[in-house]
């Protein structure tokens, strides 16, 4: 790890902004200038990095149209969609400032927080700074619900409390470079950024909605349990130690059944006991089910690793210097 930036960054130091975009040709119009009069109001150019996760709308050619003032413009075209998590490798991959400021491309992560964002970073402080959210606004109570479950259960089983964390976040160029060093390919950004354990600093903020023009949120309830499912196996095995507890309990209760059942027989009376046979039939079939599938997501897990295919597959790359 490196940590022995303690001089304050200087303002020549130019920030990279990377953001994952599937179908947001509806959103990055309005993102794109009102970052333009951000870093336009601190008076420093940026480079503007925007990977377009496989978009099936007009994503693209916004961005082949757009022009930046204040910036240069790379975009980053994904031969199909990956996912958000492959979308911010690419683009952090592509980070050439002394720091990287990933961000939502829906508005909802409000760039107005960049100047705050970026002078903690160059007071010479933190080499990360967390923006997280004040409130949850604009989700439905499924959501909400399934929220509270997945960041009680990550942080009972690993210890690393992300609740209200976001994917928003600075990272100085060392910790760009330390994470994209890891070498694992399903890569959880909010929480491996936790994880590398470097000096963080939050600040929060209020997330917007979702313009109506942007349309709903780009996750199905489908692809949010799959990302829970993953970021839990990547961060602990705490659930196959559980498969090994019960086991044990099991094991003890039935030995319990056994003498009972052992003391019935011999002291004469009729083990009457067909209903028991079903209901330890069906609570071990289904225990050992449950722990089969446990050790299948693990074992899928590794199997996916063990390949080692890329991340993603970039298709076409697009640079625009800055005009002026
Ligand atoms: N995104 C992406 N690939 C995907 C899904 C989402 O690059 O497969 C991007 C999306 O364009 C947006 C960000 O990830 O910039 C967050 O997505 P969204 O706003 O739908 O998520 P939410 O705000 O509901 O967490
Ligand atoms: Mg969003």
């Amino acid at each position: 790890m490196n940590l022995t930036r303690r001089q304050p960054a200087s303002k020549s130091e130019y920030i990279s902004v990377v953001i994952p975009a599937y179908n947001e040709a509806a959103s990055l119009p309005y993102l794109i200038s009102r970052l333009d009069e951000v870093f336009d109001g601190i008076g420093e150019t940026y480079e503007l990095i925007v990977v377009d996760d496989g978009s099936t709308d007009a994503t693209w050619e916004v961005l082949t149209h757009s022009k930046l003032t204040r910036g240069t413009l790379r975009a980053i075209r994904l031969s199909r969609n990956f996912g958000k998590e492959p979308a911010i490798s690419a683009g952090l991959r592509a980070v050439s400032g002394a720091a990287a400021i990933v961000m939502d491309a829906d508005l909802q992560h409000p760039p107005e927080l960049l100047p705050k964002m970026i002078d903690l970073w160059r007071s010479g402080g933190p080499l990360v700074v967390n923006a997280v959210k004040k409130i949850r606004q604009g989700e439905s109570m499924i959501r909400r619900a399934g929220a509270h479950i997945f960041y009680f259960l990550f942080r009972k089983l690993t210890g690393l409390d992300l609740w209200h964390t976001t994917d928003f976040k600075l990272l100085d160029r060392s910790a760009v470079e330390e994470y994209l060093a890891l070498p694992e390919h399903g890569r959880f950004f909010r929480g491996l950024t936790m994880w590398l354990g470097y000096p963080a600093v939050s600040i929060s903020f209020i997330p917007q909605e979702r313009p109506p023009e942007a349309g709903g949120s780009r996750w199905s309830i489908n692809k949010l349990l799959g990302l829970a499912r993953h970021s839990l196996i990547s961060f602990t095995a705490l659930p196959l130690q559980l498969v090994t507890w019960c086991g044990i309990i099991t094991l003890l209760l039935s030995i319990v059944l056994g003498l009972q059942t052992l003391w019935q027989k011999w002291s004469g009376e009729a083990v009457e006991g067909f209903t028991t046979v079903i209901l330890v039939q069906l609570g071990i079939g289904s225990v050992l089910m449950i722990s089969l599938g446990l050790i299948g997501e693990y074992l899928a897990r590794i199997y996916e690793e063990i390949k080692g295919r890329p991340q993603y597959i970039i298709a076409e790359v697009m640079d625009k210097q800055n005009p002026k």
